[in-house]
């Protein structure tokens, strides 16, 4: 399996269009030891030929253009891309969609929740319908019997299993009220598990913290994505004098007594990247004690353009 990583950051990127924090200031000014990079989006391949993404970002056409393994080819209209899967319906997951509205097919794996949210709430999405035949829209089960096994091509060759599990997050600010009540909680975001043969991927980019049954399919995994979005649980209180707490906001801060370092510190057995880094993480600074450090823990940083085979 390849594993592509396209873009790392959280949403806004980095640097972000209106933040003046000193982590975005700095890498404008060029003062920064550290990479921009775009929101986060991984792509990945069994056969090196069918892709599929996990999640579909907001910088997804800049992405594909910076990959040549995702250019299509020559003749009739296609893509290498055969399918997406959705770990939410926040934006930062799903907007990248309409990013691949130009009549192509491909499946979209999503919670019956968050297909409910986009297809039905946000009309928009429908643009995908207009691809002969439709995008194909595909449910999955959060429990533990729900792996399911995708066949790459339509030929069955290359398939791979995929499972997820409920990471305990909410629905985004956006959906309203009513259809909030409606909906099951365990399928607002998931983590996803993709397996082929001996080796699995395991990625969740937003980790609340409530629910801590990730932990086994993490450790289980050779290579795993997870939460690396704050440093600290006031950070974007610190950096713009607003806003919430990274726990109020379903990110489970790196630092602190029960955070994710602490929480998976030197388990499992795979490597272990951080990635949906915001820019105001301290991280994002390769001068920073808060990179040596996770550096130090084993840690690995997700960049644009980083790739792991497995
Ligand atoms: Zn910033």
């Amino acid at each position: 399996m390849r594993v592509k990583v396209l873009g790392s950051a959280a949403g806004g990127g980095f640097p972000q269009w209106n933040c003046g924090c000193s982590n975005c200031i700095r890498l404008r000014a060029g003062k920064l030891h550290g990479n921009p990079r775009t929101q986060a989006q991984i792509a990945f391949s069994v056969d090196s030929k069918a892709w599929f993404l996990l999640n579909a970002s907001p910088d997804l056409r800049t992405q594909i253009l910076a990959t040549t393994e995702l250019a299509p080819p020559q003749g009739p209209r296609r893509s290498p891309i055969t399918g997406v899967f959705l770990t939410s319906a926040d934006v930062d997951s799903a907007m990248g969609l309409l990013h691949l509205r130009e009549f192509t097919p491909f499946r979209i794996f999503a919670t019956p929740a968050v297909q409910q949210i986009l297809r039905e709430e946000n009309t928009m999405f429908r643009v995908l319908d207009r691809a002969t035949p439709p995008v194909q829209w595909l449910g999955f089960s959060t429990q533990p019997q729900g792996r399911s096994p995708v066949a790459v091509d339509s030929l069955g060759n290359a398939s791979f299993g995929f499972s997820a599990v409920p990471l305990g997050g909410t629905y985004p600010d956006y959906v309203n009220d009513a259809l909030r009540g409606k909906l099951s909680a365990e399928e607002a975001v998931v983590g996803l598990l993709v397996e082929h043969g001996e080796k699995r991927l395991f990625f969740a980019p937003s980790l609340s913290g409530k629910n801590l049954e990730w932990r086994k399919l993490a450790e289980s995994s050779d290579l795993v994505f997870l939460d690396g979005t704050f440093w600290s649980d006031d950070e974007l209180i610190q950096a713009t004098g607003s806003g919430k707490t990274a726990r109020a906001i379903g990110h489970l801060p790196l630092s602190g007594a029960d955070g994710l370092l602490q929480q998976f510190s030197g388990a499992g057995r795979g490597r272990r990247v951080l990635i949906h880094i915001n820019n105001t993480n301290p991280i994002l600074d390769e001068e920073s004690p808060e990179y040596r450090q996770v550096r130090e823990m084993g840690w690995e940083i997700a960049q644009d353009g980083m790739e792991f085979v497995l």
